[in-house]
């Protein structure tokens, strides 16, 4: 499929970036299972080398069926230009390092991932780069905090696990009219619910390892490009050999040639393949894991033990009315979070579970629940834990496409265990 046409996005899932005769009739890409790419001219090999061809050299660099799943995500984004790499914390890494210089600052919203957390806030300061942490969705105290040092403003689409929507379209603007650039991480919305660079963004990165391949059996990660920054800026002197080469695509360049490349953040081909197999299914999956997420929230706000509930589909949620503008009326995202007594009865929940799942991943077709307190955040102390809304009585639910009232049911009676 010619990755122009504006097929509607339930087709371009499943036929973007191929077409039936790319590989001997085969409907499903390959997995070129090589490390290295045969040259029949020395010639060529050169001109690969200096940028001059497409070709494919060596897999740390560029890989055949990783390539695919590029041009798939790059048509689902609406960018100009994607890399896959090994993790979705490898596409947050690439993408920050290719903008950030030691003594650089960046601002962000305080709603992120928890290791996004703790490179921003520990691995970054080795190099004295400083992250402003701001509330995501407080678009004044991002602009406040953006000064000449600051070289990029990143947010969360929704925030993990906090459920913030911040405006995108509002700090995008904000961004600009300082000459910087706004990068998103999409993992939670995809570009199912939200296409960040409709809204203004210049970045998307994914961790695809969720719903993108959507059967927790793939990790990966992609950094795609808008195309549409101005990198020729007073900022940014350092992009001017990366323009010189791509263009508009200058900053897809950087992350590749100078990150991607060097640390070695390669897909193994056969992620990249098993979550083309997934991506498939996203349309009907997203639209299956948020018509249940909205029951399950309307579920479990019924019920006494449940002290709270974080859901941006419930209509009392701060960030209901942005979500419905952003996200189009399509839903509100398959994951939620809802409170208990305190730390016992989570446990006590969790073990009274028989059909869910209870583990370290989300956006999975199964339902998956968490307790991240002591879990992801256990060597965390409590003033940081608070700052991101981690506290002790939350339970965090990735809610999956099983039949909904089988959910309901598992939920229901762990909770009926619950003192
Ligand atoms: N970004 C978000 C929002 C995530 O939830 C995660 C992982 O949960 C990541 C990035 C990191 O992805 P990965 O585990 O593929 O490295």
């Amino acid at each position: 499929m010619n990755n122009k046409h504006s097929y509607h996005f339930h087709t371009k899932v499943i036929h973007a970036g191929q077409s039936p005769g790319d590989w001997d009739g085969a409907t499903q890409p390959p997995i070129f299972q090589t490390a290295s790419h045969q040259h029949e001219t020395a010639e060529n090999l050169s001109r690969t080398f200096s940028g001059k061809t497409n070709d494919h050299i060596y897999m740390r660099l560029t890989n055949p069926t990783n390539r695919i799943l590029e041009e798939k995500l790059v048509a689902l984004e609406e960018g100009q230009g994607a890399v896959v790499m090994s993790s979705g914390m490898a596409a947050v890494t690439n993408a920050c390092m290719a903008l950030l210089r030691a003594e650089d600052e960046f601002v962000t919203g305080n709603s992120l991932f928890m290791s996004t957390y703790l490179l921003f806030t520990n691995v970054f300061k080795k190099y004295n780069i400083t992250a402003r942490l701001v509330e995501s969705t407080d678009a004044d105290a991002i602009e406040k905090a953006i000064n000449s040092r600051t070289r990029f403003v990143y947010i969360e689409t929704i925030g993990n696990p906090k459920m913030d929507i911040p405006d995108l379209a509002r700090i995008a603007g904000i961004a600009h009219s300082h000459g910087i650039p706004l990068l998103v991480d999409n993992t939670l919305a995809t570009p199912y619910l939200c296409r960040p660079f409709e809204l203004g963004a210049d970045v998307v990165i994914h961790s695809t390892t969720k719903y993108l391949s959507g059967h927790g059996t793939a990790v990966g990660g992609a950094v795609i490009d808008s195309g549409g920054f101005d990198w020729s800026g007073e900022r940014f002197q350092d992009f001017k050999p990366f323009i010189d080469r791509k263009g508009a695509l200058a900053f897809l360049d950087k992350v590749w040639r100078e990150h991607h490349i060097n640390f070695g953040t390669t897909q193994a081909p056969i992620h990249s393949y098993l979550t083309m197999i997934g991506l498939d299914t996203l349309a009907l999956r997203m639209e299956r894991h948020m018509e249940n997420a909205l029951e399950v929230a309307r579920f479990l706000d019924k019920r006494q033990e449940v002290t709270w509930i974080n859901y941006p589909g419930l209509e009392d949620h701060p960030s209901h009315s942005i979500a419905r503008k952003q996200f189009r009326d399509k839903g509100f995202g398959g994951m939620l979070t809802f409170g208990l007594k305190d730390q016992t009865a989570c446990f006590e929940f969790i073990h009274g579970l028989k059909l869910i799942y209870h583990l370290a991943n989300l956006g999975d077709c199964k339902t998956l629940v968490i307790h991240p307190y002591s879990s992801q955040y256990v060597s965390f102390d409590d003033p940081t834990r608070e700052s991101l809304s981690i506290t002790a009585d939350m339970i965090r639910l990735s809610v999956g496409i099983e039949d909904v009232g089988d959910i309901c049911e598992d939920l229901g009676q762990a909770l009926d265990k619950t003192k």
